[in-house]
């Protein structure tokens, strides 16, 4: 199933979301869900609360669909250590046509459960780096213009202000 994706303005986007603390066959439900809206948009990346569920959820996948096996589900995600730092542009797909050149880290070692409850850990560089990041930001209710500074941020809010007047956001 589809799930509508909130954008910019949109409350649950700047709420830190909650642990998940079960996981069972509701949890896969909204997690396919996800997949599935992802793969749509199309995107690489998703946030539970990008879809109104606060909870620290996030799918991941390079490939969009391309190969299953590149698929992450990430539930309770924790960045154990970070290091460098990349710099490239960057989009979302919760503020639809604005990108800028955002520094992230460059390589990642990431903890988390999958969406059975195991523990998984991984390493992260490159674009993977920047998706963990930013969905990581998401759960806990930030966006990627927060790192903008805040002359550019205002530029890119007030553009989005008046695309809602006219009723095309
Ligand atoms: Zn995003």
């Amino acid at each position: 199933m589809l799930l509508p994706i909130l954008k910019y303005g949109a409350e649950p986007l700047r709420r830190p979301t909650h642990a998940v603390d079960f996981f069972n066959s509701e949890l896969e439900k909204i997690a396919r869900n996800m997949v599935e809206t992802m793969y749509s948009a199309p995107g690489i990346g998703l946030a539970a609360n990008q879809v109104g569920i606060e909870l620290q959820l996030a799918t991941i996948d390079l490939t969009v669909g391309e190969d299953s096996k590149q698929l992450i589900v990430l539930c309770n995600p924790e960045v154990v250590r970070s290091e460098g730092e990349q710099k490239s542009d960057e989009g979302c797909l919760s503020i639809p046509d604005f990108t800028e050149t955002i520094v992230r880290p460059s390589k990642m070692t990431v903890m988390g459960q999958d969406v059975h409850g195991n523990e998984i850990e991984f390493e992260a560089e490159g674009l993977l780096a920047r998706c963990v990041s930013h969905e990581i930001d998401h759960l806990n209710g930030v966006l990627f213009i927060d790192h903008l500074s805040p002359l550019k941020r205002n530029l890119i809010r007030n553009k989005i202000k008046k695309l809602a007047r006219t009723g095309e956001w």
